[in-house]
């Protein structure tokens, strides 16, 4: 039996680190056994799923040496690889467990369902579906659809007895089959959910190993089922632990930038973050710090790692980056840092900012330091000298940001001035504490263009530890949270 292991990344948003970790653990383990390593891309979220994402989601992982065999770019003998493309082949299989009596339709309304959460919620029970459409009959439910009543598909689930499974990590696990809700498989829109979508895809594409994040250790039940509804083998299960903070909350944005291209834009090296993903709760078996993602492989064992969750730390990283850049040659050194930042296109970008602001050539390097390298924060106290409410304008800013589809001039521009309009500000005064964030300084380059040339990653990291320099309470968060909404409410109107 070959060895097939895959990365199942949904394109919602930025390339993450965790993402990567994942990766890396399914590519060494495959490597090891000669197998094979694939990508699938999870857009069964149409809503939040985006074409850019999965671009950012390839080249990240491209950045940082790691390749796949088969995946949405590269095509394979188990495609298609984007889920959106596979709607065929999981009604079929939705088909044959509602024939076999596996699954069953539901009519239920949102309000209906949320009646009955409420309702179980009162009386302190977990909230599960109670099994309304359970036993329709079929002539019922052949006319309800005939009339074309809106429906989605659910799973049958046992009401007694214990699901056990065995986790190649954590060993026997066990959950009463009374914590299992009736997961919906297909929504009413004919999209798969992610239990009924991981399921069928795992099997077709022949995966033999699922290393994957421990959040979904829960759904386990659900899959074993699925599995054991379509006389399939279950591919055996390694469930990896999650990436913490160094206060050793779940890896958040809010306290760690997660996003892979943040890594790269601070001239961090590809090698170095692989090195310290592959630290992450896993070791060589000589101990030693510094190793290559190829190391790794050759002496991976999922006995290496170690359940304790793993700690993320951005000092940790930044001194391991430090042994790298120190071991190159002079002559690979210069080349990484011609590939980072001082190189022509980056100088292109920026002439069109400097050369009429420019009398003396020597005149540059003070304009474009915040660019060229992190800058230096004032503290709280210039902040609040400020006109206008500095903590209000950068948060709103940065979740406007986040949001922001294209990462370019306008559309920044029409953030800040729709914000600005909506908290009454002038726009002079509205950017204020923007470019004290983003420069450090009262009076910069222009702001936009600054934003635009430090990316998204960057900048909105930058704009974060503002925040936590003005210090926002709990209280002022939620503030802050009430006036956003309200903002987004008044521009939809
Ligand atoms: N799309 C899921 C995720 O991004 C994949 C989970 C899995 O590997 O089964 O976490």
């Amino acid at each position: 039996m070959k060895v097939r292991t895959r990365i199942a990344p949904s394109p919602t948003g930025d390339p993450h680190v965790g993402t990567a970790y994942i990766a890396l653990f399914n590519w060494a383990f495959a490597t090891r056994h000669g197998g094979e390593f694939i990508l699938r891309l999870e857009d069964t979220d149409a809503a939040r799923s985006t074409k850019a994402s999965e671009q950012k989601i390839f080249s990240a992982l491209r950045w940082l040496g790691i390749s796949w065999v088969e995946g949405p770019d590269l095509g394979g003998p188990h495609g298609a690889y984007r889920q959106s493309e596979r709607l065929p082949i999981y009604r079929r299989h939705v088909d044959q467990l509602v024939a076999n009596g596996d699954a069953f339709p539901c009519f239920c309304t949102t309000e209906r369902l949320d009646a009955m959460r409420q309702a179980q919620q009162a009386k302190g029970e977990t909230t599960r579906y109670d099994g309304h459409c359970q036993n329709l009959s079929a002539e019922e439910v052949a006319a309800r659809i005939q009339a074309g009543e809106s429906h989605v598909i659910r799973m049958r689930v046992p009401t007694e007895g214990v699901c056990a499974f065995d986790d190649l990590l954590r060993g026997r696990i066990e959950i009463p089959w009374s914590q299992v809700d009736m997961q919906v498989l297909l929504k009413a829109d004919g999209f798969p959910t992610y239990h009924l979508a991981v399921v069928v895809d795992d099997y077709l594409m022949e995966i033999t190993h699922v290393l994957r994040g421990e959040e979904w250790i829960n759904s386990v039940p659900k899959h074993q089922l699925l599995y054991r509804y379509f006389g399939w083998d279950m591919p055996a299960h390694a469930h990896l632990p999650l990436l913490r903070n160094p206060d050793h909350s779940k890896l958040s944005k809010r306290k760690n930038p997660t996003s892979i291209n943040y890594y790269r834009d601070i001239g961090i090296l590809p090698e170095a973050l692989l090195n310290y993903l592959g630290m992450m709760g896993w070791s060589m078996p000589d101990e030693r710090e510094i190793f290559s993602a190829r190391d790794m492989a050759e002496h991976f064992e999922l006995s290496r790692i170690s359940l304790g969750g793993p700690v993320f730390d951005l000092d940790k990283l930044s001194w391991l980056n430090g042994q790298y850049l120190r071991a190159l040659s002079p002559d690979a050194f210069g080349d990484r840092i011609g590939r980072w930042m001082l190189n022509r296109d980056k100088l292109n970008a920026l002439i069109p900012l400097i050369q009429q602001r420019t009398g003396r050539l020597d005149d540059l390097a003070p304009q474009l330091d915040y660019l060229l390298g992190n800058r230096r924060l004032p503290d709280a106290a210039a902040f609040s000298s400020n006109k206008a409410p500095a903590a209000q304008i950068i948060d709103h800013t940065l979740r406007s940001l986040e949001t922001l589809g294209a990462w370019e001039r306008n559309a920044i521009f029409n953030v800040c001035k729709s914000l600005a309009d909506h908290l009454g500000l002038k726009l002079k005064d509205f950017l204020q504490p923007l470019f004290l964030a983003i420069s450090g300084r009262e009076v910069s380059l222009p702001l936009f263009d600054s934003m635009v040339f430090l990316g998204s990653d960057v900048t909105r990291v930058r704009l974060r530890e503002a925040l936590d320099v003005i210090g926002v309470s709990k209280k002022a968060a939620k503030e802050l949270e009430k006036n956003y909404s309200a903002f987004l409410a008044a521009t939809r109107e």
